[in-house]
């Protein structure tokens, strides 16, 4: 692609996706307030940019990858942003999850000032980042997305248009309700298990072959909960936390009873409070470890041998 691009938010997923658009051969300036990811992205062949301004002015296309609705406002509308370098006819391509109603503020911003808004949430995590297989969910006119296309072919697998700016959000906080309930729902289920003396990696292995599988049992129990490695990369727990809070209110906005991700709120809530925000979500399953007085960690064979009584 001959466009200039500039990649803004380089953390545990924008650093992927922007190294597989490097390794795809586009041109890529880049800024993230932690210098050492840029450093990173420079190594891999990105121009450093010096601020998101910077980035703005020397880029056709930016794209944001953004833990929050108010790190986008900030980096888009804020002192020395993307909107003070920004020039006609540019487009903004937001990959960040935030709310559906800051993604439409943000297109009407850019409407005022002659630039195209598109949001692009994405899922598959930081595993879909690294092997540019993420799902990718646009909302925005139909010529913007034909044109960011060989953009996405490179982040993603699955690229689907599904409407006006903001129903890529919406689609994404249905997705985002599911793996927060669903891992609740695995952190009962494997620590009932535990206690009533069931090995761990046992339950794991007869589960991904059962009926109760899913994409969360599949990555976050080997990576994160049998090993106990939940400080690892990946989806922070105050990510999710921030994803169900969007749900919460947008139900209450359109007054759509929903009793389960209101709880899930109040847990991840808790966890939070208890040290687990800046973990992986999997770290849920620590509060249910607590009141229930087990662990779900795979077992090794000398500490099994221990147990037993073999040593
Ligand atoms: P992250 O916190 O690891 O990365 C965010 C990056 O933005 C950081 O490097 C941070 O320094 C940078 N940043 C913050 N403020 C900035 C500013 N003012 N200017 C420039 N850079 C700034 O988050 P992440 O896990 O990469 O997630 C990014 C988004 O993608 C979030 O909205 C998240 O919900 C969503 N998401 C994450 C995953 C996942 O598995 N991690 C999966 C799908 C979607």
């Amino acid at each position: 692609m001959e466009k200039r691009i500039g990649f803004i938010g380089l953390g545990a997923m924008g650093l992927y996706m922007a190294k597989n658009l490097l390794k795809g051969g586009v041109n890529l300036t880049v800024y993230d307030i932690n210098q050492d990811v840029v450093n990173d992205a420079v190594i891999s062949g990105a121009k450093a940019g010096a601020s998101n301004k910077d980035v703005s002015e020397k880029s056709d296309i930016v794209i944001t990858m953004l833990p929050q609705d108010e790190h986008v406002r900030t980096v888009l509308a804020g002192e020395k942003g993307v909107f003070e370098g920004c020039q006609p006819g540019q487009i903004i391509v937001d990959m960040s999850t935030i709310s559906p109603g800051t993604s439409k503020d943000m297109a009407k911003e850019c409407d005022k000032r002659g630039i195209k808004y598109i949001d692009a949430p994405v899922s598959g995590g930081t595993k879909g980042a690294e092997t540019g297989t993420l799902t990718i969910m646009v909302g925005g006119q139909k010529e913007v997305y034909d044109e960011c296309m060989p953009l996405f072919e490179i982040m993603g697998k699955n690229i689907f248009h599904l409407g006006d700016v903001g129903t890529g959000q919406t689609v994404k906080m249905v997705n985002q309700i599911l793996c927060a309930v669903n891992m609740l729902g695995i952190s009962e289920a494997f620590v009932l298990g535990v206690k009533s003396g069931a090995d761990p990696e046992v339950i794991y292995n007869i589960i991904r072959n059962s009926a109760g599988n899913s994409w969360q049992i599949d990555g976050r129990m080997p990576n994160y909960v049998l090993t106990g490695e939940f400080t690892k990369p990946g989806f922070a727990l105050d990510l999710q936390l921030k994803d169900i809070g969007i749900a919460v209110n947008t139900g209450k906005e359109l007054k759509v009873p929903i009793p389960v991700t209101a709880l899930a709120y109040q847990l991840y809530t808790a966890a939070s409070n208890s040290g687990c925000g800046k973990m992986d979500m999997s770290s849920i399953i620590t509060l249910f470890e607590e009141m229930a007085g087990v662990q779900v960690r795979k077992v090794y064979s000398d500490e099994k041998e221990v147990a037993a009584g073999v040593n």
